[in-house]
């Protein structure tokens, strides 16, 4: 991936060096958090197991010539300011935008497309709902209005939720607490539009990734969570990286090493090394010793707290609230190498515009629930949701000549199935997820070339994720800001001085943001100079 990072064994006297921060995990939060501590001067290491760097940001070639977004495959949740403060453009990091944001095919012969010009999806939405489509461009001034208030709260550490509540004061901003944190989706949603379409073309966003139906209390919180994106200038938007989401995190890692951070990859960070009640150091698998004046760890707050430091620094409570972090896998990964395009029978077209944003196999809220009732008791769903994109499409670098890729998020799959595996159950899962996705484009069986499936127990196995939680623990209101990512340890600080959390398990959550690395890193440097050097 163009990045020189040490490998398992350091040359020798390498580490000699004591650093100021050891971070555990070399996700995209590890790197934004290198880079920012490495600009200000600290002596920095990423310890990442994997051989790449990137967590669930990479992109790999399972296939030759195939650029698979193994994990995450959409951006624009990360914040502008971190990549401009980074210089990720400079690095490499060139975002391509969506338009149409989503396709959505629907099983009576009809199809709703969302673009970014409000005027041209106005008159989309109008074809089923002439209410809806009046109401469409209010909707997006809503959205708007929750993103001048939200946006600030990401880049800072959480504050508590009374003096949340307490910040936008007057009836106005009482309603939008009452939407955001305690309506469901499907509430939400109906208090907006009439029409069972248009409002399964938002909901999907409001239960990616969360074990949650749309008829889940909370919901619409989900749904604000991922309305947050701002790409290009534009805002509320989707799109991904040219070369794939993997060139997000390569352009953080070249920013943290021109900075002086040191990155080594294929090292596990066994224990995290308490002293007179303080983190100094790490122990890698192998027995080596990397002494730091401060510990960040990037990976989920059960893994660091219930595997990585030694249970007698931590008291009984916190080890109580740690173990009821939720933190449930929901979904599966579905990519796939293809020798041609799908050809969607409500839109022959191909390829056509709608090929070039998110296709959203989702044909109405009760399809979405049942899909989300299966879930709930252990089964793979019967009909599920897919997320689908082909990102060669507007990137061709992405496959081969002539060829695509394909990279699908489905939905409901649980952690733990029941009276079958994971691994056993794979092949079943392609198998429903290409006869869901034939009813829309018959051809898909066709053009399929290759394919895997990544299971929750995949990326569990794979990245640390505990129970293959997409964002290192359900992004429900009960598990966001002051409560993440548990009550009084909110502030990337630890019941351990000198342990920090610096991955999604923090404020703001699960998404590339960046933002838990870049707030995490605010509050290292204040403390550095407390800390023995
Ligand atoms: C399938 C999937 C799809 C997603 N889709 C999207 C999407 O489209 N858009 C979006 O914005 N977000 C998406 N997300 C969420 C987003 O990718 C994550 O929230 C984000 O990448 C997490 O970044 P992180 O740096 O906090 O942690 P992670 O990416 O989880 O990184 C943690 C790192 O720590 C390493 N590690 C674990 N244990 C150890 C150890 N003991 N020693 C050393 N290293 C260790 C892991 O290998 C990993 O590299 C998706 C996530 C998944 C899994």
């Amino acid at each position: 991936m163009g990045i020189k990072c040490l490998r398992s064994v350091a040359p020798e006297g390498v580490f000699l060096v004591k650093f100021d921060v050891a971070i555990v995990g070399g996700g995209h939060n590890a790197l934004v958090h290198a880079g920012y501590l490495a600009k200000a001067g600290a002596r920095v290491v990423v310890l990442e197991r994997r051989p790449i760097l990137g967590g669930a940001c990479v992109t790999e070639e399972p296939w030759p010539g195939y650029r698979i977004n193994t994990y995450a495959y959409v951006a624009g949740l990360l914040r502008p300011n971190i990549a401009e403060e980074l210089e990720l453009s400079k690095f490499g990091y060139s975002p391509i935008l969506y338009d149409p944001q989503a396709f959505c095919p629907f099983p009576d012969g009809r199809s709703l497309s969302l673009w970014n010009d409000t005027d041209k999806t106005v008159k989309e939405i109008a074809k089923f709902s002439k209410k809806d489509a009046a109401a469409y461009p209010k909707y997006e001034e809503f959205w708007d209005n929750v993103l001048d208030l939200v946006e600030p709260l990401m880049l800072a550490p959480p504050v508590p939720l009374a003096d949340l509540v307490s910040q936008f004061p007057g009836a106005e901003a009482e309603e939008l607490v009452r939407s955001l944190f305690l309506l469901s989706a499907q509430d939400f949603l109906d208090e907006w539009f009439e029409s069972d379409h248009v409002k399964v073309a938002f909901a999907t966003n409001a239960v990616i990734g969360e074990m949650a139906g749309p008829r889940t209390p909370g919901t619409a919180y989900v749904l604000a969570h991922h309305n947050i994106g701002v790409l290009e200038g534009s805002r509320k938007v989707w799109g991904f990286s040219k070369g794939g989401m993997g060139r997000i995190t390569e352009a953080m890692a070249k920013s943290a090493q021109h900075h002086g951070a040191v990155l080594r990859t294929g090292v596990t960070v066994k224990e995290i090394l308490v002293h007179g009640g303080r983190a100094v150091g790490v122990e890698l698998e192998g027995g080596e010793r990397i002494e730091a004046r401060a510990v960040s760890s990037s990976v989920d707050a059960k893994q660091t707290f219930l595997h990585l430091v030694p249970r007698e620094h931590l008291s009984s409570d916190v080890v109580r609230e740690v173990e009821r972090i939720k933190s449930r896998g929901a979904a599966l990964k579905f990519n796939a190498a293809l020798s041609g395009l799908p050809k969607f029978t409500v839109a022959p077209e191909t390829p056509g515009p709608h090929h070039r944003g998110a296709i959203e196999l989702c044909p109405s809220m009760e399809y979405l629930e049942k899909a989300y009732d299966d879930g709930k008791y252990g089964r793979f769903s019967e009909h599920p949701f897919i997320d689908c994109e082909l990102q060669s499409v507007l990137d061709p670098s992405m496959a081969p000549p002539g060829r695509h890729v394909m990279t699908c998020f489905v939905q409901y799959a649980p952690y733990e199935l029941r009276g079958t595996t994971w691994d056993e159950f794979k092949p079943k899962a392609a198998e429903r997820i290409l006869d869901t996705y034939a009813e829309y484009a018959p051809n898909i069986r066709d053009v399929v070339e290759h394919w895997q499936v990544i299971s929750p127990l995949d990326i569990e196995r794979t990245l640390g994720l505990t129970g293959g939680n997409i964002f290192q623990g359900d992004i429900t209101p009960d598990q966001i800001f002051s409560f993440r990512p548990i009550l009084g340890w909110s502030g990337y600080r630890t019941p351990v001085t000198g342990l920090y959390l610096c991955g999604s398990a923090a404020h703001p959550g699960g998404g590339v943001t960046g933002a838990p690395g870049h707030n995490a890193a605010q509050v290292v440097l204040e403390d550095l100079p407390t800390l023995p050097a």
